[in-house]
């Protein structure tokens, strides 16, 4: 092994061998797992222009600059093997297990609505919610849980249906990204008075990226103007085609304002299920699951909903979700109704938990309090150095900031709920004027809500993203936060463009105005050894101030300007100031051209306050 010299301490040099690391590792960690001074390594990064501390986080692409000026492959782990690995060394796994002994049983499907903005997915699922036979009998009003489950009649059997009461798509691929397959099947809003949109091509996109089967609902078709056929022809061109012309897509014909064809929607959903689908779980294994939504509750504390996978969950049961851990407390239908058990495919409220996992998190019951304690500690920490890490790069982006204010260019991205709104916000915005040395540049434009896209976009420049009328989406919101990006949301017109002027004129050099001091007249000079000459003045007006501006007016015209007065004396002492009326010694330091007569201005620079 060669030893190469940085800065005179010697680095065992890697050959290309490579070295796992968990994202958000430090120079320390590197420096155990190569065997290396951490010290050098700090001095190896500081020679390639970056200055880190030894326990400081350190990005991915600093890691690998590093690694490939010492010789190291670095790898850098996703955080979804370090998981697996972390629950590995428990001897646990998360997902199927197809092979494990138990009681495979049938499980209701679990079901996501998708579709454009305005569709109606928001009221559908309200209209479907309130539909349920069952539940009225339960007696309690429903609450918004995140998720909910509705049982309907098919061929004389009740059969339960989950939905995930999220409507979105950024939570369906949220979930997908964080490793939770959830959905069974999609429904596909359509507004049949208005056409297949981008986000029905992106939603159906997501759903068949996932293999997910769609069941189409052509919503809204109370309304004039309603043309369904138009909707099934539309979707043909991305390869879902009715089943009445031949193809296996399920189309339904439905409204969510008038309730029309929503037994005929559940059927679809059961139908499509049967058909393509083996829809089945262990229900004895030990419980798994996904948090649907989770939120601190007044009375008590952390409340997560939960959708059980995979085994059946149980109070007392321990249980760890993420980074949050503990013994279930109770759980919580979406009536409010205590359950003792919850079984696959069911949405349940945990309560019980010491802190509020995210949506997205997987749940799994462990054996022991104290295992589920250590596996949320652990991911507690690797969370804890992952935030480290960014906040790293956040210190770099804000280098960026304030390299792109020198550019002075401020980037915005604009979301709004129609394209109408987003062009007039836009137009709006390109008419303010803040002077040519600023610029406004619209990156990025949409209908729809704020997606993670949108916030990654924005990571990489200095952008605020604007949200006209609607809101940012799933893990939008939580990446904006953790990331620091600006996001900032309106309803009126006026109130964006006021704060976007603000904000432009926020990235203005400050402008300063002249505020008069205090004027002194000369009366005699005198000349003082290693000082120069002293003006002996009379405060003609306001104060003289000591390292003050100064100009020396001469017969009304200015001799010198940009001047200081560096000395200030009342008699023999020093003074910080002199007021009007009393007589002080003036010196100008360097400058000794003081006749008597002469006035002398004293002046500060003010910033202007922006209107
Ligand atoms: P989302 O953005 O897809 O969740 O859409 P919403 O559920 O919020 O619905 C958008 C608008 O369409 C709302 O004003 C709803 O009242 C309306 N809407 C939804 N479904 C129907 C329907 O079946 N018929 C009619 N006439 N209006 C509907």
């Amino acid at each position: 092994m060669a030893a190469p010299s940085m800065g005179g301490v010697m680095l065992p040099r890697g050959n290309g061998q490579t070295v796992r690391l968990p994202r958000g590792a430090s120079l320390t960690d590197l420096a155990e797992r190569i065997n290396a001074e951490p010290a050098a390594l700090v001095t190896a990064l500081f020679h390639l222009g970056e200055m880190i501390t030894a326990t400081q986080s350190v990005n991915d692409e600093t890691l690998q600059l590093l690694g490939a000026e010492i010789g190291w492959v670095i790898q850098v782990v996703s955080p979804e093997d370090e998981d697996r690995e972390l629950l590995e060394t428990f001897d646990l796994t998360f997902g199927d297990e197809e092979g494990e002994e138990g009681d495979w049983e049938s499980r209701p499907p679990v079901v996501t609505v998708m579709g454009h903005v305005d569709h109606g997915k928001t009221k559908l699922l309200d209209a479907i919610r309130h539909a349920n036979v069952v539940s009225k009998e339960a007696g309690g009003i429903t609450q918004h849980i995140g998720a909910y489950q509705i049982v309907t009649e098919l061929e004389h059997n009740e059969r339960p249906i989950t939905f995930i009461d999220t409507p979105g798509h950024e939570s369906f691929t949220a979930m997908r990204a964080r490793g939770a397959k959830v959905t069974d099947i999609v429904v596909l809003v359509v507004a049949a008075d208005d056409g297949v949109m981008p986000q029905t091509v992106e939603a159906l996109n997501h759903a068949q990226a996932a293999e997910v089967p769609i069941v189409v609902a052509v919503n809204k078709i109370d309304k004039e103007g309603a043309n369904p056929a138009k909707i099934r022809q539309q979707l043909t061109e991305y390869g879902l085609v009715a089943e009445e012309y031949g193809g296996d897509t399920m189309f339904v014909d439905v409204s969510a304002t008038t309730r029309q064809g929503l037994d005929e929607l559940l059927t679809a959903i059961l139908l499509t299920a049967d058909a393509s689908l083996d829809l089945r779980a262990n229900t004895e294994q030990d419980p798994q699951g996904v948090v649907i939504e989770g939120k601190l509750d007044k009375g008590r504390g952390p409340v997560a909903t939960v959708l059980v996978q995979r085994g059946t969950l149980r109070q007392g049961d321990s249980i760890v979700a993420g980074d949050a851990y503990g013994r279930v407390r109770s759980l919580l239908d979406e009536h409010g109704n205590k359950l003792k058990e919850a079984l696959p495919s069911r949405p349940v409220q945990v309560v019980g938990l010491t802190s509020v996992p995210r949506a997205g998190d997987t749940f799994l019951v462990v054996e022991e309090d104290r295992t589920a304690r250590q596996i949320a500690d652990r991911r507690q920490a690797r969370i804890r150095n992952a935030q480290n890490a960014s906040m790293r790069k956040r210190i770099s982006l804000e280098d960026l900031d304030a390299a792109l204010k020198e550019n002075r260019q401020l980037n915005l991205i604009i979301k709004g709920d129609n394209s109408g709104t987003v062009e007039a916000l836009e137009e709006a915005l390109m008419k303010i004027e803040v002077g040519d040395d600023i610029s406004l540049r619209v990156i990025h434009r949409g209908v729809g809500g704020i997606t993670k896209s949108d916030i990654d976009l924005a990571l990489a420049d200095d952008v605020i993203v604007l949200g006209f009328n609607v809101r940012a989406e799933g893990q939008a919101t939580e990446l904006a936060n953790r990331e620091g990006v600006d996001v900032r949301y309106y309803t009126v017109i006026y109130q964006a463009i006021d704060e976007i002027e603000a904000a432009l004129k926020g990235m203005l050099k400050p402008e300063y105005e002249e505020v008069q001091l205090g004027t002194a007249e000369v009366r005699e000079v005198f000349r003082v050894p290693k000082i120069g000459n002293v003006a002996g003045s009379l405060v003609r007006s306001g104060t003289i101030v000591r390292n003050s501006k100064a100009r020396l007016l001469r017969d009304g015209n200015v001799v010198a300007d940009n001047l200081t007065v560096e000395s200030l004396r009342r008699f023999k002492d020093d003074a910080t100031e002199v007021r009007e009326g009393y007589e002080c010694g003036i010196g100008l330091g360097s400058f000794n051209d003081i006749k008597p007569e002469d006035v002398i201005q004293t002046f500060e620079m003010r910033e202007i306050p922006r209107v």
